[in-house]
């Protein structure tokens, strides 16, 4: 059974609306439709955020609406550094006699609760240790483009066009890692599309899992896993144990607050966060499906595929040096240009939207 495409959308969104329990990947309730307003990229916590993630990264809005996208980099290994997620307990201070005045604002505070606030902080600990929870932690990442270009099918194989036969095959096998199949159309996924193959180490109710997998880089916008923890939505239910490969998009980096069932962490109750994917129906790169592309198109489709693209190097005009002229002698001094490196071209993130 294929997931319909909003449903996609709904488990990468939240983080726009983090607290929005409506989407399957972070609990489900079907057949709702949301208005997505797009608000600001999470922080989440600290620490690990700092951790596993290199500044430098621009909030960019996609037109559709889709989370903010953060330029950062999750890091897969952090997987092992899991922390318990233990409420700190209030009892000991509320019925301990009085302490010195040295102690601290909040201790104090801590030690006023009512009783009816503890048995209330009790009643949530429990329930956190019976019922999974996820939330969004990090936004899927998507290249931001620094330049736009047009696709004209008019242009195609035209003399100095670049839009020719190969261009169009190598955009469309990067396209379906872009694009999912959506009925009749192809749809943008919320994140990178990759092949996952995995093995189930825990269900967390509603075609949700914990599972040890493996998946291939998708160009700057996800690592590789191997072997690395993740949280899987998956079309069909499957039992602990299982094996399996699917078509994921990825929905970002979540923290999952559960009781672990499998080991090392067996009996832990904690947070992890790891990489979510949710399973979708990918586009495959057949003639067909191009020809059904470019058939879309024509009918005023709208498609873009953002790349990483090789350009010539402004500063040295591609030569790799600048040139520069010496006393007394004929030749110029080759200086090396440090813009691109001496190689003449630098790498830039282009944006490619296709026109009839
Ligand atoms: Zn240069």
């Amino acid at each position: 059974m294929r997931l319909p495409i909003s449903l996609l959308l709904l488990a990468a969104l939240p983080f726009a609306q983090a607290a929005k329990p409506d989407s399957t990947l972070f609990g489900k309730k079907a057949g709702e439709t949301e208005k997505v307003v797009v608000t600001q990229a999470i922080e989440g916590d600290k620490a690990p955020a700092d951790k596993m993630a290199p500044a430098g990264g621009k909030p960019v809005m996609e037109k559709e609406g889709d989370a903010p996208k953060e330029a950062m980099k999750p890091k897969m290994e952090m997987a092992e550094e899991a922390k318990p997620a233990i409420k700190p307990k209030m009892t000991e201070e509320a019925e301990a006699p009085k302490k010195p005045m040295a102690e601290t604002d909040s201790k104090k505070s801590e030690a006023k609760k009512s009783d009816a606030e503890m048995k209330k902080d009790e009643a949530d600990k429990v329930k956190e240790e019976e019922e999974p929870t996820i939330t969004p932690f990090r936004p899927a990442k998507t290249l931001a483009a620094k330049e736009k270009r047009v696709f004209k099918f008019s242009n195609l194989n035209k003399p100095l066009a670049f839009e020719t036969t190969r261009e169009l095959q190598r955009l469309f096998a990067l396209l379906t890692t872009q694009y999912v199949a959506d009925g009749k159309t192809f749809a943008k996924a919320p994140g990178p599309v990759t092949a996952i193959s995995y093995i189930i180490l825990q269900d967390l109710g509603e075609q949700r899992y914990v599972a040890k997998a493996s998946w291939p880089t998708v160009g700057e916008a996800l690592p590789a896993g191997t072997d690395a923890w993740a949280i899987l939505l998956l079309d069909e239910e499957v039992k602990v144990g299982a094996t399996g490969r699917m078509t994921g998009t990825h929905a970002g980096t979540v923290a999952l607050d559960f009781t672990a069932k499998f080991s090392p962490i067996d009996g832990k109750t904690l947070t992890i966060r790891r990489e979510a994917f949710v399973e979708c129906k990918p586009i495959e790169e057949s003639n067909a499906n191009l020809t059904k592309f470019i058939e879309q198109v024509a009918q005023g489709g709208e498609f873009s595929v953002t790349t990483t693209e090789r350009v010539g190097c402004k500063v040295c005009n591609s030569l790799g040096y600048t040139r520069e002229p010496q006393k007394g002698k004929l030749e110029d001094k080759r200086v090396p240009c440090t813009n691109c490196d001496s190689t003449g071209k630098l790498s830039t993130t282009t944006e490619t939207k296709f026109a009839p």
